[in-house]
C-alpha cells in the first residue's frame, strides 16, 4: 500500500516537511545532492550551518523559521521573499525545499494555532527557550548572519 503523502501548500510542488527537515534538504541540494558532504560543509558563516545535518548544534537558535527567513531575505532579489517562485518545479530543477517557510511563518498552521503552539512552548520550556536564541553556536559565531554563497546563488529565481 502506498504511503499517503500530506499535501503541501499551494504554489509548492515539493512534499510537506518540517522546517528543520527542509533546511536539511536544502543543504543536501547545496552540496550537489550528496548527503555525505553536508557534514563537511566549511561555510560556518551560513545561517544553516548549525542545522545542516538535521541535528541542532548546541547553542543554536531553535527558531528555525526566523533562520529561514533571514536566509531568504538575502537570497531573494531586493529581499522580496514573497515574490519568490522557486516553490515550483522548473525544467529539471526541483522546488526550493525551504520555500514554504520563506516568510518566517509556517503555512501549515493558522495564526490561532501558531499562537497556541507558542504559548504551549513557553509554558513547557519557559525562559530557557528564549535564552537559547542568544547563545553563541559551538563555533563561537552568532546564530545569525549571511550565507557564504554569492548573492542570488539559489539560481531558481
Ligand atoms: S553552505 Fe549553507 S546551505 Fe550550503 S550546505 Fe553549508 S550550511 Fe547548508
Ligand atoms: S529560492 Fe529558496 S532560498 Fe531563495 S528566496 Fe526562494 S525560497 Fe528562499
Amino acid at each position: 500500500m502506498l504511503k499517503k503523502i500530506k499535501e503541501a501548500v499551494p504554489g509548492f510542488d515539493g512534499p510537506r516537511k518540517t522546517a528543520l527537515e527542509s533546511i536539511r534538504l536544502f543543504c543536501v541540494g547545496c552540496m550537489g545532492g550528496s548527503f555525505a558532504l553536508v557534514p563537511e560543509c566549511p561555510s560556518v558563516n551560513c545561517v544553516f550551518h548549525a542545522y545542516r545535518t538535521g541535528v541542532i548544534e548546541v547553542g543554536a537558535s531553535r527558531r528555525f523559521l526566523k533562520v529561514i527567513k533571514s536566509y531568504c531575505a538575502d537570497c531573494a532579489p531586493g529581499g522580496d521573499v514573497g515574490g519568490c517562485t522557486a516553490g515550483k518545479n522548473f525544467l529539471d530543477l526541483t522546488p526550493c525545499s525551504i520555500w514554504p517557510y520563506r516568510r518566517g511563518v509556517s503555512p501549515y498552521y493558522s495564526a490561532k494555532a501558531r499562537e497556541q503552539r507558542r504559548a504551549r512552548a513557553i509554558s513547557l520550556f519557559g525562559i530557557a527557550t528564549q535564552e537559547a536564541d542568544f547563545l553563541p553556536r559551538i563555533d563561537g559565531s552568532a546564530a545569525s548572519g549571511t550565507c557564504g554563497h554569492l548573492a542570488g546563488w539559489c539560481g531558481a529565481l
